[in-house]
């Protein structure tokens, strides 16, 4: 199994690390300092103690001299007298050997010395103790040996104290040189230590930053690799199954999304037929009103006016189901605008005179030929003129204009009646929406018309917008292509799906 601890144990098995460095750096060090200060008390001490061993062998040597030369001439020296002046001088040697502490120099001092002292006895002291005078020469010699040996040894041991003292300025120094550098290590492992432990989550979290981003914008196959410590790896684990809940759920809803259009479709297609009948037969009634009573006739009138209401209704409803299921066709091609614009006038002119509206077209000269399907523009426009006639008041005047901007044609349609607000003209497109004002709802509709238009203005490649100012009107816009040199922008005139692709 993968060693992958977590990020809490992670974080411990770090400090822990660093904890354990530190402290071992710094008893190490301070272990060292503390020996090192108590060597060089020791040594200290001794050199003292020898120097002061060396000053009695000094005085031992001047008490033998002392016991060799009596103060009265005529008495000869006591043998008794130099043997413990010589013992004292003996004494003294052996507490300086234990503190020379097996010092090579120090003890060869001390060798010649005790030679020196033993020559001087052997060849000054024994020959005066049986009466014998020693020359001058040979006494003043060995005398010299002894005390340039005792001032040789002095001087020795005060070198090797300041040596000792030297040796331990430069030990403490390279000691606390050696903390330092050891501290700065272990601050340098658990620096990489940390930033190894940040670089083990880095990797994982940009992944599920990039993997919500691509979520959020709509990529619902995104799943990311799952990695990094434990916490880490089970976030990536969550992500992955929210994803697969996610898609599935789209799955499903488009699933249920595809049902649905299909149902509307086939409905609104089986209503079709049934609806016409009856409006048919209606107007047929209608046609005949001599022989209706006036209670008939009006039956029939209400009859074929409401059937006409349900046709466009399931008209409306099954442009918008094919345009859901992408099977909405257009058909277009290079159209001269100004005919087009005016038998969509002269069909919706009674309307606007029957309500007492005044009614104005107007066509930009020249106009180039606009690349449409012209029936359904027409349709188009005969919605929006229709919502012209329909909210706008009696005596209102109404707009009906095409004009070009840039490389596309713009239909207007305006009018001065109640507007919508800021808020309204959201939702103006949407399915289904119809304003809550009393002006709207007096008026019957079923708020599918704009939704229609807008898809069938985005099947051309155009674009439809509204504007209007609460109570002073509203205007509609929507724009086409102009057709390239008269003749289909798409080589391939066959019709176009919602999604563009041609079929
Ligand atoms: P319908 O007219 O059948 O209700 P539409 O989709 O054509 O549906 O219009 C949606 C809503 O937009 C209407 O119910 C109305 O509230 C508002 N509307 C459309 N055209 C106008 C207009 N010219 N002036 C004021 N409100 C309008």
């Amino acid at each position: 199994m993968r060693f992958n601890p977590s990020l809490a144990s992670r974080l411990r098995i770090g400090f822990l690390v660093l904890f354990a460095l530190l402290l071992l750096v710094s008893l190490l060090g301070v272990g060292r300092l503390f020996q090192v200060r108590v060597n060089y008390e020791d040594d200290i001490t001794r050199f003292f103690q020898l120097e002061l061993e060396s000053e009695r062998l000094r005085s031992a040597f001047i008490l033998e001299q002392a016991a060799a030369r009596p103060p009265t001439g005529q008495k000869l020296p006591s043998q008794t007298e130099i043997n413990r002046a010589a013992a004292n001088f003996g004494q003294a040697v052996d507490r300086a050997q234990d503190l020379s502490g097996g010092d090579a120099t120090l003890n060869a001092e001390l060798s010649q010395l005790v030679a020196a002292e033993s020559a001087w006895r052997a060849k000054v002291a024994q020959p005066l103790v049986g009466g014998t005078i020693p020359s001058p020469a040979v006494e003043s010699r060995l005398t010299r040996q002894v005390t340039d040996s005792g001032a040789a040894l002095a001087t020795t041991t005060r070198n090797a104290r300041d040596d000792s003292r030297d040796d331990a300025r430069t030990e403490t120094r390279n000691t606390t040189i050696l903390v330092a550098a050891g501290l700065a290590g272990a601050l340098l492992a658990a620096l990489i230590l940390f930033s190894g432990l940040i670089n083990s989550m880095r990797a994982p979290l940009g992944r599920l930053v990039e993997g919500a981003r691509r979520l959020a914008g709509g990529d619902l196959r995104t799943r990311v690799e799952v990695g990094g410590p434990v916490e880490i790896a089970t976030l990536g684990r969550a992500f992955n199954e929210m994803a697969n809940s996610l898609e599935r759920d789209a799955r499903e809803r488009d699933r249920v999304e595809r049902m649905k259009d299909d149902f509307v479709l086939t409905v609104s297609h089986e209503l079709r037929t049934p609806v016409t009948v009856v409006k048919g037969f209606a107007e047929m009634l209608t046609a005949q009103r001599q022989s209706l009573n006036a209670r008939q006739y009006e039956a029939a009138e209400v009859i074929a006016e409401s059937s006409a209401q349900l046709q466009k209704m399931i008209n409306d409803l099954l442009d918008l189901a094919r345009s859901d299921a992408g099977k909405l066709r257009i058909e277009p091609k290079p159209e001269a605008v100004r005919p087009l614009v005016q038998r969509v006038g002269r069909q919706m002119g009674p309307h606007f005179e029957e309500k007492g509206q005044r009614f104005s077209v107007s066509v930009e000269k020249d106009l180039p030929e606009v690349e449409a399907d012209a029936d359904r523009v027409s349709q188009v426009l005969a919605n929006l003129l229709t919502n012209a006639n329909k909210y706008a008041p009696e005596g209102a005047e109404v707009k009906l204009a095409a004009t070009r901007v840039g490389e596309e044609i713009e239909f207007a349609v305006s009018d001065n009646g109640p507007g919508l607000g800021e808020e309204e003209l959201d939702h103006v497109f949407d399915r289904f929406w119809r304003a809550q004002s009393g002006e709207t709802q007096e008026v019957g509709g079923t708020g599918l018309g704009l939704a229609i238009a807008k898809s069938l203005v985005d099947l051309h490649g155009g674009a439809i917008s509204a504007n209007s100012t609460q109570g002073e009107g509203a205007t509609f816009r929507f724009v086409l292509p102009i057709a390239k040199d008269g003749r289909p922008t798409r080589t391939d005139t066959a019709s176009r799906t919602r999604a563009g692709a041609p079929t």
